[in-house]
């Protein structure tokens, strides 16, 4: 069987010298030794000052929102993973859809302006499949309007755009260390900061608020990571580049194998940036290729290929979602049309060059 994706599990044996380690020091959670040490070796690898570990995506993206006291609406994407929305219900916040330009599917900044209203506090975009939003476009918005930026960059591990890394800009920034992903501490996740404040106020926030052993100085969660977990970040780590190198292999030849296949369209490459190769999106055009994306999809199950239609249904089709103003279709065509013909196809660094091959060839196959 080929997976969508497929986690790669760092070395057994390297694993276990890491939970010697613990088992020797006792230190199990609470802004441990491996901990600091991965939030360190993060730092230093994605080019970035600080980060904060978070227990998962989701957890980073909700205590983001809480850090820069966002509230009435916020502007946000219908084509990604529902936490991005869900965050933002957490959080009381009524989510405002835009829809995407239809090259990399990221939020349309031609379209923000005209839906910020009195009561508009952020954007919160994403780095679909880790191909960078145009960053400056959105950051002026935002200053004209005096508008936080929150980036969703759960794609974007290692994601840079003349060689520095996406997770500097905006006012803040999320990763998922989520087994699915390019880099993953099994469950977890991070906010990327700026200023050493602001970190020390996330990294209370994810601690119930505490800011020593009798003051608590705001309504904080639960979102650390444990040791465990950072140990299990600390071994892969030393593996990502190899897997990246692996990931853009895979990536050139399902472009070469597919380029000329009518009715299948691929993503262009993004100029001036380097990304992870987190997906690897097609889009399937009906009238050309001679059936529907869905049809393909079946299709692929029967050979034991299975894609992931990513991103469908839309979040802004749900039923959470879908009574909102923003939500209706005609406020988001693109979207609804990418949803509709969008299939990735398996993506991970174990995914052998002869089964890309076997992968093209249906497709081509079946045009
Ligand atoms: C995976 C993902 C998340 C959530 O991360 P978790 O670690 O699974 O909670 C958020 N946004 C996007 C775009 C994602 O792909």
């Amino acid at each position: 069987m080929i997976p969508v994706t497929k986690p790669q599990l760092p070395p057994l044996d390297e694993f276990n010298s890491y939970l010697k380690k613990i088992w020797e020091n006792q230190w199990l959670t609470n802004n441990g030794p491996l901990h600091q040490e991965l939030e360190q070796a993060l730092c230093d690898y994605l080019g970035i000052k600080y980060i904060s570990l978070f227990s998962n995506g989701t957890l980073a993206l909700i205590t983001a929102i809480q850090s820069l006291k966002l509230s009435g609406e916020v502007i946000t994407t219908p084509y990604s993973f529902v936490a991005t929305t869900h965050s933002l219900w957490w959080n009381n916040i009524k989510p405002v859809f835009v829809d995407i330009e239809p090259d990399f599917m990221n939020i349309d900044p031609e379209k923000i302006e005209a839906a910020i209203t009195p009561q508009t506090t952020a954007i919160l975009p994403v780095h679909v499949y880790g191909n960078p939003c145009d960053i400056d476009k959105i950051q002026k918005i935002a200053d004209t309007y005096g508008l936080k930026v929150l980036y969703d960059s759960a794609h974007a591990f290692g994601t840079k755009i003349n060689g520095n890394s996406i997770l500097n800009y905006g006012d803040l920034s999320i990763l998922s260390f989520h087994a699915t992903k390019v880099y993953s501490t099994i469950e977890g996740g991070a906010i990327i900061s700026h200023d050493k404040k602001t970190k020390d106020r996330i990294d209370k926030l994810k601690n119930f608020g505490f800011a020593d052993e009798v003051t608590v100085v705001a309504p904080g969660i639960n979102a650390k990571l444990n040791e465990i977990q950072a140990a299990y970040g600390l071994v892969q780590l030393k593996y990502i580049d190899e897997m990246l190198v692996k990931r853009r292999s895979i990536n050139s030849l399902y472009r070469e194998l597919l380029k000329d296949i009518k009715g299948i369209r691929l993503l262009p490459e993004a100029e001036n940036s380097e990304t992870p190769h987190s997906y690897f999106p097609i889009l399937i055009d009906k009238e050309q290729y001679g059936k529907t994306r869905d049809e393909l999809y079946e299709l692929l199950k029967t050979k034991n290929i299975y894609g992931r239609r990513y991103f469908y249904p839309l979040i802004s089709n749900l039923p959470t979602y879908r009574g909102l103003p923003s939500a209706s279709e005609s406020n988001l065509p693109v979207a609804n049309k990418i949803a509709e013909k969008v299939l990735c196809l398996p993506m991970y660094s174990e995914l052998s060059l002869s089964d890309v091959e076997k992968i093209c060839n249906f497709v081509k196959q079946w045009s």
